[in-house]
């Protein structure tokens, strides 16, 4: 069914439960490595192999993390707590059990604010956080020898064990009302704001297209009006923040068809297609009571003090949020153009920039339109041209003293983003200097007299504004390198309009 039509009777409820990859050095209960990359089980040991005798020891770090994550969520954390066994089956977790935490979570009861921008302004709404709690993650299988890599049609599978037990963060919202049409918008800005959150205290790179972060949407809808809310359905590991939005969307639009065609929306898992944008159904969704939890008796208790938990909270950064209040009044942005910076991923670069020196205004100006543009041509993010925010304030300064114009500017973050090496290295190079000094600007404004007898004429007989013509000319005889102010005041000079 269309969105609108859906809207317009039935009323969106969401839910978001994100798992974080934390950036530890070591994995969650044991000493293993973490780094991404190395050969197939060479980062294992008896502990993340559940070798019989093993024991798990909790990873300091790891807590830590959780509990400033818990402390930026304004989130209560708990003074006592203990990790659960969940049990299931899967072949790529080998102890047939995750050691997750269950109805005693490290980080309760906290909120995050998101902005959502609308036709009539930004608008605001308080995402409420049931939970953070702390888990490890599965390793990985794959499926060799049939065409699609899933397990159907395959000949054999095999299974890598590096990523078993290196800690995850799971992150669960309370039940989202309120949001009407604005729901899938509500859904991505909640999961960059927390991206961004996370980004900000340095415990993951959180990268969503590598898996670094991952978002499962739950979805329900009700007629309008309704006393209670519907069954929903919960679409798992979405990887990328347009497609949390798409996954909103679609789902709703799914669920109304089968509301209005009097059929029931099954509690399921889906799981969502990076092409169509649609999701197709999973498994029917277990309800805890089938997980079996129990307290892991292998484990004592994590018991931060008061003392710790004061301590890491000194240790929190300027939050997001702060920062760009902050940097909206530092620089006085409009509402739009703070939004601008904000959707561009483009604050920390642009602060990065003006911290080497560059003015906010011409800073924001070349990372969101030239650098944007080509980190959209590449398909990479913002942050992961080959261009730093010092490289792009030598740019500044150098179009700012005359050297360059704004056209040789964009030539010049061309070669830096080519490796041709530093700005000024490009300069010298591909020669892009302005050509401003009055010798060599002296003989390409006197071909350009010659070459337009007319527009010279003119501006002999009073026409000023026929010099254009004439500094045209010079700029196209200098590939676009004379200082156009310049050739022009030769040109008025020589031909006795000055
Ligand atoms: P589970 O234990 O099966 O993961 P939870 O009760 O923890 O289920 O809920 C998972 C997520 O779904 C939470 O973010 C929760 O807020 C959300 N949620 C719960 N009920 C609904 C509903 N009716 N519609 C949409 N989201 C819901
Ligand atoms: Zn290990
Ligand atoms: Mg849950």
């Amino acid at each position: 069914m269309a969105y609108e039509q859906a809207l317009a009777r039935y009323e969106p409820v969401l839910g978001l439960e994100t798992h974080i990859e934390l950036g530890t050095a070591s994995k969650m209960f044991c000493s293993c490595p973490t780094a991404f990359g190395a050969a197939p089980n060479t980062q294992v040991c008896p502990v993340c192999l559940a070798l019989p005798g093993s024991l798990p020891v909790v990873n300091e770090k790891a807590v830590e993390g959780a509990i400033r994550l818990g402390l930026a969520l304004n989130c209560s954390i708990a003074p006592w707590g203990r990790f659960a066994r969940k049990n299931y089956f899967y072949p790529d977790m080998p102890k047939n059990y995750q050691i997750s935490q269950y109805d005693e979570p490290i980080c309760v009861d906290g909120h995050l604010d998101v902005t959502v921008d609308t036709p009539d302004g930004p608008r605001v709404f308080r995402v409420d956080i049931e939970r953070v709690h702390m888990e490890e993650d599965t390793g990985k299988t794959s499926h060799v020898g049939g065409a699609t890599g899933r397990i159907h049609g395959a000949d054999y599978s095999i299974v890598d064990y590096n990523r078993a037990g290196i800690p995850l963060l799971e992150i669960v919202t309370r039940p989202v009302t309120g949001t009407g049409d604005l729901a899938p918008l509500v859904a991505r800005a909640y999961a960059a704001e927390l991206r961004d959150l996370v980004r900000s205290l340095g415990i993951s790179d959180v990268r969503m297209e590598e898996g670094s972060m991952r978002c499962d949407v739950n979805v329900s809808i009700n007629p309008r009006g309704a006393s209670e809310w519907g069954t929903r359905s919960e679409t798992k590991n979405v990887n990328s923040l347009r497609s949390v939005e798409r996954a909103v969307r679609s789902e709703i639009e799914r669920q109304a068809g089968v509301l209005d065609a009097g059929q029931k929306v099954v509690q399921e898992t889906r799981h969502f297609q990076e092409n169509t944008g649609r999701s197709i159904s999973g498994r029917s969704k277990e309800e805890a009571q089938d997980y079996r939890y129990f307290p892991d008796p292998d484990l004592v208790p994590v018991a931060p003090s008061e003392e710790w938990v004061e301590e890491l909270r000194a240790t929190l950064p300027e939050l997001p949020a702060a920062k760009r209040a902050r940097i909206r009044a530092e620089w006085d942005l409009t509402d739009t153009e703070l939004r601008d910076l904000v959707n561009a991923d483009a604050i920390d670069l642009v602060a990065a920039t003006v911290a080497e020196g560059a003015p906010s205004a011409e800073a924001r100006k070349l990372w969101l339109n030239e650098l944007s543009r080509r980190a959209t041509e590449q398909e990479v993010e913002l942050a992961a041209l080959p261009i730093t925010p010092a490289q792009v304030a030598r740019v500044i300064a150098l179009v700012a003293e005359g050297t360059l114009t704004n056209k040789l500017a964009r030539q010049v973050v061309e070669g830096v983003l080519a490796g041709e090496g530093e700005p000024d290295a490009v300069v010298e190079a591909r020669g892009l200097k302005v050509v401003s000094d009055d010798g060599a600007l002296g003989a390409a404004v006197d071909e350009a007299i010659a070459a337009n007898p007319d527009a010279a004429d003119k501006v002999r007989g009073g026409k000023v504004a026929a010099a254009g013509a004439l500094v045209g000319a010079v700029m196209k005889a200098t590939r676009g390198q004379a200082d156009a102010g310049r050739a022009r005041e030769l040109i008025l000079a020589k031909l006795g309009a000055s």
